[in-house]
């Protein structure tokens, strides 16, 4: 019999602890997790879903507005009820938090509401009741960050801007990042005048740098407000809102602002650092590639360790500790090279593997091959709206090396292609697989010349 409590000890019930504790206890491991707020985690909760549900109810606007060209007439200006929207978004998250719960219910792991602290290699405490483990799993996620500047107390976060009391009519965001585009999109979408002010000359740092400059385009088009080269000086309570004075000397008033600056490990009164836990310089735990810190019997995934900060990278993480942890064979380590991501900004980005730029950098010659185009919904909606599809190859290997897409679904879009990419199919291949007409996504398969080398 074991010497402890508990094969599996983890802190954190969101995507990565949920998972990596179900699926250690179906393989025969006993599990317990701690949870101080709500199952799910960030995604669940304050991220992924109620964020694409905004976005959903945001898309309407432009639907109603396509109609018309198609021969529908609505019968009254239609009009948006934020209440609505928010209390159907609680219900849902609701409905999943329940999920969760059942899920770990009916895997056997012990559920204890409350904050854990590790005291030990071995240890931890949640409330008054001391609880010994073989491995404790640190699972806590992060926290939003938001820098001080003179009245920086009135800003919001992520994790409050989903339930407000009232509708933002004019909203402003800081940042430049995932949660800037798309809650600049959302807001503008439900009908905020609505705001982006983002510190570099142009947003989404890292991203392919004409991805980059379509979506601010694409985004301009759609009525966004984008202060580039600016930052927030101060925020002063008026009368009828916050007067934000930004660093160019501009100055807005707007109802909210909402602080879209970066997230921090959650990690705060954990224990760790007394425990002498190595981080990292940017704050993050140190970890092998069988997630095991300087204490090999805590383990940590997900957003508290280098990696991309994305629910399925997290899931991904937790199936590899599982497996190396309570698996019987060994298994590679996990591969971050090729993690597809898409940024529900409106229009929606897609993107996989290199971007040119980065492209450039690694292979001695690379081919290019791009289509700008107004898809062809919009020949009747009267929409302006363009689609930008992009394939990096390797001149070389005639590998396709990244692939970009700008526009309506390119998550949905790019998520097959990213399989593709993954496989290191070759551009010749591409051209082989005959296209779906008429489709957009058949873009990706017809681009025969190359725009630039
Ligand atoms: P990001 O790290 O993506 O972006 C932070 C932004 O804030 C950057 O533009 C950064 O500027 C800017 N910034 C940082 N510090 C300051 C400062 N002191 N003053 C002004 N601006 C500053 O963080 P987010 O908060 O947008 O999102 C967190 C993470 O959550 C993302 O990185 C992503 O991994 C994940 N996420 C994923 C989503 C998805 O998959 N669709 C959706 C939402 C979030 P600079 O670029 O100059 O450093």
């Amino acid at each position: 019999m074991s010497q402890f409590d508990y094969d599996l000890f983890v802190i954190g019930a969101g995507s990565g602890g949920v998972r990596a504790a179900r699926t250690a206890a179906a393989s025969g491991a006993k599990v317990a997790v701690a949870e101080d707020r709500y199952l799910g985690g960030t995604c669940v909760n304050v991220g992924c879903v109620p964020k694409k549900l905004y976005s959903y109810a945001a898309h309407f606007h432009e639907s109603f507005d396509d109609a018309v060209g198609f021969g529908w007439t609505l019968p009254a200006a239609p009009e948006f009820n934020w209440a609505t929207l928010r209390d159907n978004k609680i219900g849902e998250i609701k409905r999943l938090n329940g999920i969760y719960g059942r899920l770990l219910e009916g895997a056997n792991v012990r559920l204890i509401n409350g904050r854990a602290t590790v005291t030990g290699a071995h240890e931890v405490q949640v409330g008054n009741e001391r609880i010994t483990a073989e491995k404790i799993l640190v699972a806590v996620g992060g926290w939003p960050w938001t820098p001080e500047f003179p009245g920086s107390e009135y800003t919001l976060n992520s994790n409050q801007v989903f339930d407000l009391e009232t509708f933002p009519q004019r909203f402003l965001v800081l940042g430049g990042g995932y949660i800037a585009v798309e809650f600049a999109s959302i807001f503008n979408g439900l009908g905020s005048e609505s705001h982006l002010v983002y510190r570099g000359d142009l947003f989404l740092r890292g991203f392919d740098q004409e991805v980059r400059e379509f979506t601010r385009q694409e985004m301009g088009k759609k009525g966004v407000n984008l202060h580039f080269e600016a930052n927030i000086e101060r925020i002063d309570k008026v009368e009828n809102g916050l007067n934000v004075t930004l660093t160019n000397g501009e100055s807005l008033e707007v109802d909210v602002v909402l602080s879209a600056t970066g997230r921090r490990p959650h990690l705060e009164g954990l224990g760790l650092s007394t425990l002498g836990v190595a981080t990292q310089e940017n704050g993050k735990l140190a970890v092998n590639e069988r997630f095991e810190t300087s204490i090999p019997s805590i383990l940590a995934l997900g957003d508290i360790i280098d990696g991309p900060e994305l629910t399925p990278v997290a899931l991904e993480e937790a199936m590899h500790l599982v497996a190396h942890h309570y698996g019987d064979t060994p298994v590679e380590p996990l591969d971050y090279a090729h993690i597809a991501t898409a940024v529900f900004c409106h229009p929606n980005i897609g993107t996989v593997g290199l971007s040119e730029e980065a492209a450039r950098e690694h292979y001695n010659a690379i081919r290019v091959y791009s289509a700008d185009f107004r898809p062809m919904k919009h020949t009747l909606s009267g929409s302006e709206e363009r689609c930008l599809m992009k394939l990096i190859v390797d001149d070389e290997s005639d590998v396709v090396v990244g692939a970009h897409m700008v526009g309506e679904e390119a998550g949905e879009v790019i998520q097959g292609i990213a399989i593709a990419v993954r496989a290191g199919l070759t551009k010749a291949q591409f051209d082989l697989t005959v296209g779906i007409h008429p489709t957009g996504a058949e873009e990706f398969v017809t681009m025969r010349t190359p725009t630039r080398c």
